[in-house]
């Protein structure tokens, strides 16, 4: 791409984060999250979707690292986090078991008033759905973990929120600093799952199964696409998935 169309594209991005923002609304769709083998539907991941506009039509892929990078990614969580306080305790009536995942930037917890936005938001919900949750945290920027994050997290996790990280083994991995990171569950990255026929990647998951088993940390793959894929997760120990082979992401009406 020229570097032209590259900040045409960018500015037709911030556009679309700022109508959002001013708007204070936001599109979710939530994606299942499946036990095997008896495939039972576990959890709902709330994923965000700007609305068609003068903008085109915007993915999250693109959006979300602009919204980082120009430092508008805590205004645009703040309304998603808006829209899943409604939504929390209707899907939650429905379905009182599930886990319901948000997804968390590491920038956003960094925000100076980042333990009182979100102790008050925990403290509209009932606690009941407070145990619910689960706020997945992208490794891509664990680099920006500081002991002052590390401290939010905790507390988040006293509060009774799991911590999930994300895109585990997606490539920022820092494994030396796994052990100082507290989290509670880890969410293989896409890649995983699409390349588990290869001997290597099969060895890294199982032994992904055996660090998690060890630990007592919850494990879920994502990104799985076909049966053969998730066969071969099962067998290699990995019992909780979600991808485009079970449900894609769906509107909250699909699931009420
Ligand atoms: P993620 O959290 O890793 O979410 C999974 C992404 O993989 C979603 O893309 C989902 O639609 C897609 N996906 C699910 N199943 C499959 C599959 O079987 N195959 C493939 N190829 N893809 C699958 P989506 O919704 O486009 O979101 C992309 C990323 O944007 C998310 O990755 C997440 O990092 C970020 N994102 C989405 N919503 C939010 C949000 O509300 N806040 C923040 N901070 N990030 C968000
Ligand atoms: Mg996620
Ligand atoms: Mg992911």
């Amino acid at each position: 791409m020229k570097q032209d169309d590259l900040t045409d594209q960018t500015r037709k991005i911030e556009l679309a984060l700022l109508s959002v923002i001013n708007q204070q609304k936001i599109d979710l769709v939530y994606q299942g999250q499946y036990k095997l083998p008896s495939n039972q539907l576990v959890g709902l991941e709330a994923l965000c979707r700007i609305p068609p506009g003068p903008w085109g039509d915007v993915l999250p892929d693109q959006f979300i690292p602009v919204a980082e990078e120009i430092g508008l990614i805590t205004q645009l969580e703040r309304v998603v986090f808006k829209q899943i306080a409604i939504d929390l305790p209707q899907l939650l009536k429905r379905h009182p078991h599930l886990r319901i995942s948000i997804n968390l930037s590491i920038r956003h917890v960094t925000a100076p008033d980042f333990s009182s936005f979100i102790e008050g938001w925990l403290n509209a919900l009932s606690e009941s759905n407070i145990e619910r949750l689960d706020f997945e945290i992208t490794e891509t920027y664990f680099q920006l973990i500081s002991p002052t994050v590390i401290d939010s997290l905790q507390t988040l996790r006293k509060r009774g929120v799991r911590i999930v990280m994300d895109d585990f083994g997606s490539g920022q991995s820092n494994l030396s600093r796994l052990h100082t990171l507290p989290f509670d569950v880890i969410k293989l990255d896409k890649q995983f799952a699409q390349q588990i026929d290869h001997p290597i990647v099969r060895a890294i998951v199982k032994a992904t199964v055996a660090l998690t088993q060890e630990f007592g940390i919850g494990l879920i793959a994502e990104g799985v696409e076909t049966t053969s894929q998730a066969l071969s997760l099962q067998e290699a120990g990995c019992h909780l998935v979600q991808g485009y082979f079970f449900s894609h992401p769906h509107p909250i009406a699909h699931w009420l």
